[in-house]
C-alpha cells in the first residue's frame, strides 16, 4: 500500500486572471485513483493557525485567509487569492505534515499537493502561498526531531531556505537550475546550482554526489522531499535537459540514499509547467508510485 494525502479542496477552479494552470491536482488524484487497492488515501484537517504563524508573519496569515492579500503580493505569488485558494493553502500545509506522519509509521507517505517553496514569511511567490515544507519541518522540529528538506524542484528552493535558516534540527538542501528563477537566491544549508541543459547522466551524478554526504552530515529522522518534475527537457519553466526516464532514475536513487541509512521520506509535488496539464500530472504520479515501490 502507498500512502497518499489528498483533500477535495487540493482541486479548485482556476481564479480569473491566473497564469497557473489549476488543473494538475485533480489530474494526480484521476491517475492515482485509478491504481485502485495500491493506494491507502488520507485527508488532513485544515491547519492551525498557530502552525502557520511558526513561520509565516501573522499579518500576512491573516490577509490569506481573509482573501484579502494586497494586489502587490498577489503579482509576486501570480494569482489572487480568493476564498477557494485561501481554503486550500491552509489544508495543503496539513497535508504535508500529515504525510510526514505517516512516513514516520509507513517508512513513505506522499502529499498529492505542496510544495510550496517559495513562500516567504511575510508573502507568497513565484505560485506559492504557504510555505508548507517549513510549516511542516517547523512543527516536527518542535518536537525534537531532526529533519531535513531536499528539493529538486529545478527553481531554488528560496523560501524554504529563508524560513528555516537557522532553525535547530533543520538542515535544507536544493539542487537547482542555476539561473532559473529565483534571480536572488537563498542561503540554503547546501545550494548545488547546475548549468543549463545539464541531461541525466550528470544531473544524477550530481545529485548523488551531494545528497549522500548531505543526509550522512545531517543524520535526519524525516526527509521531507519537493519532488519538483520541472527539471524534465520539455518543461517550460526548466532549463534542464533531464529525460522522463532520469526523473524515475531520480526517485529511485533518492529512495535508495534514504533507504540505505534507514530515514522515512515524505514527498510533496512541485513544479511542472507545459500546455499539457495530464502529461505533467502523469510525471507527479510517476513519481509518487515510483517512491512508493521503492520503499514499501
Ligand atoms: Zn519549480
Amino acid at each position: 500500500m502507498i500512502h497518499v494525502v489528498h483533500h477535495p479542496t487540493y482541486v479548485t477552479e482556476t481564479p480569473a486572471r491566473s497564469t497557473y494552470r489549476w488543473g494538475k491536482n485533480g489530474a494526480i488524484r484521476d491517475l492515482l485513483s485509478a491504481e485502485g487497492d495500491r493506494i491507502a488515501w488520507h485527508a488532513p484537517e485544515p491547519a492551525a493557525i498557530a502552525a502557520l504563524e511558526a513561520v509565516h508573519d501573522p499579518g500576512y496569515v491573516a490577509e490569506v485567509l481573509a482573501a484579502a492579500v494586497p494586489p502587490l503580493k498577489e503579482r509576486r505569488i501570480g494569482f489572487p487569492v480568493t476564498d477557494a485558494v485561501a481554503a486550500r493553502a491552509r489544508v495543503v500545509p496539513a497535508g504535508t505534515l500529515l504525510a510526514a506522519r505517516l512516513a514516520l509509521v509507513h517508512g513513505f507517505a506522499a502529499n498529492t499537493a505542496g510544495g510550496s517553496h517559495h513562500a516567504l514569511a511575510d508573502t507568497g511567490a513565484g505560485y506559492c502561498v504557504f510555505n508548507d515544507l517549513a510549516i511542516a519541518a517547523a512543527a516536527l522540529a518542535g518536537e525534537g526531531m531532526r529533519i531535513a528538506v531536499v528539493d529538486v524542484d529545478v527553481h531554488q528552493g528560496d523560501g524554504t531556505a529563508a524560513l528555516l535558516a537557522g532553525l535547530p534540527g533543520v538542515a535544507t538542501y536544493s539542487i537547482h537550475a542555476e539561473k532559473n528563477f529565483p534571480a536572488r537566491k537563498a542561503r540554503s544549508t547546501l545550494d548545488v546550482p547546475l548549468a543549463d541543459r545539464v541531461g541525466d547522466e550528470a544531473y544524477l551524478s550530481t545529485l548523488a554526489d551531494t545528497l549522500a554526504p548531505f543526509l550522512d552530515a545531517h543524520a535526519p529522522d524525516l526527509v521531507l522531499y519537493q519532488a519538483g518534475v520541472d527539471p524534465f527537457a520539455g518543461d517550460r519553466l526548466g532549463r534542464l535537459a533531464v529525460t522522463e526516464d532520469g526523473l524515475i532514475r531520480r526517485e529511485r536513487l533518492v529512495a535508495a540514499l534514504v533507504q540505505d541509512r534507514g530515514i522515512p521520506l515524505a514527498s510533496t509535488v512541485g513544479g511542472g509547467y507545459g500546455d499539457d496539464v495530464m502529461a505533467i500530472a502523469r510525471r507527479h504520479v510517476t513519481a509518487i508510485m515510483t517512491l512508493g515501490e521503492a520503499l514499501r
